[in-house]
């Protein structure tokens, strides 16, 4: 934070003493229908499954009203995630509007939502074997909104360095293979992620970010549905278990697996995909 020479006022500790109020009450917002979605799971067969190499990514497509779980296998390794509309890469995760909207770290029954102006849940949590770790004492907790991605870019600019397997690498280089387009034509589609098992917060003395060494297990998985039809990339970040570095090759790096499921036929027809988000986009004109 930035130091500055200007006086304390008087009631410095009054103004400071102000009770927060939630930027965004999700009340409102609607609620998935978790009961419907983990039976139609329930039903459902598996349609495929892909690995993301140690230090590497892959891409998956998952249509909507289908599943897909992630999960750590060999040994602890946290994943970067990257969702677009399968139809339209222009919709796409927005990090920073699920943070507004659920906090600094999602779970079971909170979404991923796309970009504006579409602004609809793009796959719902259904399943967070971690859910128990809850918030710890230093403020950690596990699947941030709050990370962008490790990339060469911010490497070079703190160390001068040259590295080519950060998960923004690895995910251009992942969606470049699964559309047939160049690295330039794919690097601009590679957006914020989620963190899937890194343990992250804020230091309440500094406000920076930290990671802490994930209580991520092999067998420990994320499950999620699809609410529109859905391209992913993982990454499985240099960073392994990100209990000491990243963006190197330091670190004991290990696969993620990710597997996709179809529910049976009838199981989810009281459902519907979500709609384009109903603001008429004429911003006053
Ligand atoms: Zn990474």
């Amino acid at each position: 934070m930035a130091h500055s020479s200007h006086q304390v006022p008087a009631d410095a500790a009054a103004r400071r003493a102000v009770r927060p109020v939630i930027c965004y009450p999700n009340s409102t917002l609607p609620v998935p229908d978790l009961a419907l979605y983990r039976a139609a799971r329930e039903g459902a067969t598996k349609t495929g499954e892909v690995l993301a190499a140690a230090r590497d990514a892959a891409c998956f497509e998952v249509p909507a009203g289908h599943f897909f779980r992630i999960t750590s296998v060999e040994g602890p390794q946290v994943g970067d995630l990257n969702l677009w509309n399968r139809d339209d890469l222009s919709e796409r995760f927005y990090s920073g509007k699920t943070r507004a909207l659920h906090g600094t770290h999602i779970t079971t029954g909170e979404r991923m939502w796309t970009s504006f102006p579409a602004m609809r849940p793009m796959a719902t949590i259904i399943e967070d074997s971690l859910a128990w770790y809850g918030m710890d004492e230093f403020g950690g907790s596990v699947h941030d909104v709050i990370g962008t991605r490790c990339d060469p870019y911010t490497g070079n600019l703190l160390a001068g360095s040259q590295y080519h397997h950060c998960c923004h690498s690895n995910l251009t280089r992942a969606l470049a293979d699964h559309l047939g387009i160049s690295l330039a034509e794919a690097e601009p589609h590679v957006h914020d992620v989620l963190n899937v098992f890194m343990c992250t917060g804020f230091t309440r003395d500094t406000g920076q970010y930290f990671m802490k060494q994930s209580p991520v297990r092999p067998g420990d998985y994320l499950e999620f549905f699809a609410e529109i039809s859905l391209l992913g990339a993982l990454s499985a970040c240099p960073g392994g278990d990100c209990s000491s570095e990243h963006s190197s090759d330091t670190a004991a790096c290990y696969p993620l697996l990710v597997e996709t499921f179809a529910p049976s036929e009838a199981a989810l027809e009281a459902w519907q995909s979500p709609q384009l988000n109903g603001y008429d986009q004429s911003h006053g004109r």
